[in-house]
């Protein structure tokens, strides 16, 4: 049987690995799915930002680094359990391989299972980490989705919010 000082030491080793992450897997509360700038604000108003972000990033992946000609526009998201809001840190832009990796929850949904273990190892490599890293990670990410999704979720759309708020007054909102 493991001691109980080898299972601390086990637990404190996955943490610091979990620290270290330069990708992540991020499941948003089920609260918020529909709450983003993409449905926020006027179409033409998100494909401005979100041409932006494409033309900043030249080409190249914001978190592996990789070349792409198909890139996408994120939205980055701080989550604070402490007062449970969800708050709005920036707009990058991603790989596809990226996006299906922080969208896992989404991607396991709609794609096959050969593209998912893709998925898996695209997040090993980008990490250099072994697939129990992986393991461990979805499942501390999937108990901590589980619990978020017991409450009600505040937006704080950062930077953006005077954006958001100009298209809501002026009623242009896509979600009005
Ligand atoms: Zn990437
Ligand atoms: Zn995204």
């Amino acid at each position: 049987m493991i001691s109980k000082t080898n299972l601390n030491k086990e637990v404190d080793k996955i943490f610091l690995a979990f620290s270290k992450l330069k990708l992540w897997i991020e499941l948003l509360p089920r609260d918020t799915w529909n709450k983003n700038l993409r449905t926020m604000l006027p179409s033409f108003a998100w494909q401005e930002l979100r041409e932006d972000t494409l033309v900043l990033a030249k080409g190249r992946c914001s978190i592996c680094k990789q070349k792409s000609n198909t890139l996408d526009a994120h939205e980055v998201w701080g989550i604070n359990d402490l007062n449970n809001t969800q708050g709005l840190l920036n707009i990058i832009a991603v790989c596809k391989d990226c996006h299906n990796v922080i969208h896992f929850g989404h991607t396991v949904a709609t794609s096959a299972n050969s593209r998912c273990e893709e998925i898996k190892n695209h997040f090993t490599n980008v990490n250099k980490c072994s697939e129990k890293i992986f393991d461990a990670h979805l499942y501390y990410t999937m108990a901590l989705w589980e619990d978020r999704n017991n409450y009600k979720w505040k937006i704080d759309w950062g930077k953006y919010t005077e954006l958001v708020n100009n298209y809501k007054e002026t009623g242009e909102s896509n979600n009005a």
